[in-house]
């Protein structure tokens, strides 16, 4: 039998606020030392009384209506009771029946694939959990674990998908886009990696064309992208075999192993908690007024995908530049700062456009990339106005490639102003006859092997006299210019033997 997969994910997206979800603990848990953010409620001491984050509220909002979802009106939290190490005061404060955002959608497009559309079920609001590390000692007798309170109440956003997604590729396709929704927003760093984007990825087969769903297995423990691909690959494989010689696939939760590259059963569904949800009595329900749901809504920013649009038909821009452009906010933010600063009519915007872009994917990237200096793009000393007066001096072919580089550079370090560096150094091309044909005349004098090479027809001896002439000047030289009189300087030099 011809099976299909059928895929829906859960991810838990922790933001970050300043405070806690419920106190003003600081939420950054990760900069603070273990056991520093913790107050009365977040170590759920008796008698503490909860107090809703509104910056976290609105986030939710903003995260609901980029996803297309309704808002709701009146929203309330909700006990979630389970006993786990990690979880002191024995529940967890979520949201279950009314979650504050749902029935939404996401349009993905994994590359040279169909667009498709995939439901988001629902976005709702929780705390997340105290963080367990375990720590085994190097002769590996004994094992412990130690419990650090401070992620303890950090605001935790959990957006649920419908079981729309039907391969790996869209899996991957739809991460990439809430990602990058997260982070245009700015409302967390949704890294996989770090803990701050956690999937969880429920995957079942079904015959090819039915419309059935099938018992699902939920993948768990995977903290890169890649790993949530493979593991649905496999699950993708293992299944069917399962369905062929008539057994059932089990409804279990599965650990990922990325190491062996297999998932492994962590607990039957039978053994599933009851969580015994009831509202939670020390929060009222929440009101969500249409004037502020609206007021987020017009605050929204243009997300990547219509910013790559608009960077192609409005810059004609290729997709690979516009791609790299807009992987994050304030790259697109500063490239576009960079093109506005000089205001150029539509024909020629675009030619600045075009080589802002390769200075912002090109040399300023290799800075941000190096060791030294900010690794983000608005850290950086160079400010968009005197990035964009660069690539003029450049395009105007003021002054050379090489010599571009190097004013990047000193623009990088000092902050300098571009026609500062370039008079300071003494930089600016040198392409008159006057200034040029002394330097030639030497180049010829000094080199009489290559001028005999000339002589006797090999031509790329001109290529090597314009290199003595760019170390004359010490790059300056304009190539095209110096090869034109060189040439010249040259078949006079033929015509008198
Ligand atoms: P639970 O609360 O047990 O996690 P839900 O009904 O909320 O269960 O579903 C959780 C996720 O599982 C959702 O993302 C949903 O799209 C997905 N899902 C539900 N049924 C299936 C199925 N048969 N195959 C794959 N994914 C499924
Ligand atoms: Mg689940
Ligand atoms: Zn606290």
């Amino acid at each position: 039998m011809e099976y299909e997969p059928v895929i829906g994910l859960e991810v838990h997206v922790q933001l970050s606020t300043k405070s806690k979800m419920f106190c003003s603990c600081g939420a950054d848990y990760q900069s603070a030392e273990p056991n520093t953010r913790v107050c009365p409620i977040c170590l759920a001491l008796p008698g503490v009384l909860p107090v809703v984050n509104r910056v976290a509220v609105e986030s939710a909002i903003k995260i609901g209506l980029a996803l297309n979802c309704k808002i709701a009106e009146i929203t309330k939290f909700d006990r979630k009771n389970y006993p786990y190490p990690d979880l002191m005061k024995g529940y967890q404060i979520s949201q279950f029946d009314v979650p504050i955002c749902y029935d939404g959608w996401m349009t993905v497009q994994p590359e040279g694939e169909p667009e498709i559309r995939i439901g988001i079920t629902r976005v709702h609001m929780e705390e997340d959990v105290a963080r367990l590390l375990h720590i085994e000692s190097a002769n590996g007798n004994s094992r412990h674990t130690l419990m650090d309170i401070n992620r303890a109440g950090v605001p935790l956003m959990e957006v649920v998908s419908e079981p729309d997604i039907q391969s790996p590729a869209q899996a991957e396709a739809y991460i990439l886009k809430l990602q990058s929704i997260i982070r245009y927003l700015g409302v967390g760093t949704a890294s996989m990696e770090e803990g701050s984007f956690r999937v969880d990825a429920n995957v079942s087969v079904r015959p090819r064309g039915s419309d059935e769903l099938r018992e699902r297995v939920e993948v768990k423990n995977m903290n890169r992208v890649r790993a949530v691909v493979r593991a649905l690959e496999y699950e993708i494989d293992r299944q069917p075999g399962v369905w062929d010689s008539g057994g059932r696939v089990a409804l279990e939760t599965r650990g990922w192993d990325d190491v062996a590259g297999v998932t492994v059963v962590q607990r039957s569904k039978e053994e599933a908690h009851d969580y015994r949800y009831f509202p939670e009595p020390d929060i009222p329900p929440l009101e969500i007024g249409r004037a502020w749901v609206e007021e987020i809504r017009s605050s929204l920013p243009e997300f990547a995908d219509e910013r790559r649009a608009r960077f192609k038909n409005e810059y004609g821009l290729g997709e690979y530049d516009a791609s790299l452009l807009t992987a994050s906010r304030a790259t697109a933010d500063y490239f576009e700062a960079v093109v506005v600063a000089r205001e150029l009519s539509d024909g020629d915007r675009a030619a600045f456009a075009k080589e802002a872009a390769n200075w912002v994917n090109g040399e300023l990237a290799r800075l941000l990339n190096a060791p030294e200096g900010p690794s983000r793009i608005d850290q950086t000393r160079i400010k968009p106005e005197q990035l964009a007066a660069l690539v003029a001096l450049f395009q105007a072919r003021t002054i050379s490639n090489a010599n571009a580089r190097q004013v990047l550079e000193e623009m990088w370090s000092s902050g300098a102003d571009p026609d500062t560096v370039v008079e300071e150094r003494g930089l600016l091309k040198v392409s008159g006859a006057d200034e040029l044909l002394p330097v030639i005349r030497e180049a010829i004098h000094n080199n009489p092997k290559a001028v005999d090479d000339f002589i006797g027809g090999k031509e790329t001896a001109v290529r090597f006299l314009v290199g003595q002439v760019m170390k004359a000047t010490r790059g300056r030289a304009d190539a095209g210019v110096a090869a034109e009189l060189l040439t010249q300087s040259l078949e006079e030099v033929k015509a008198a033997r």
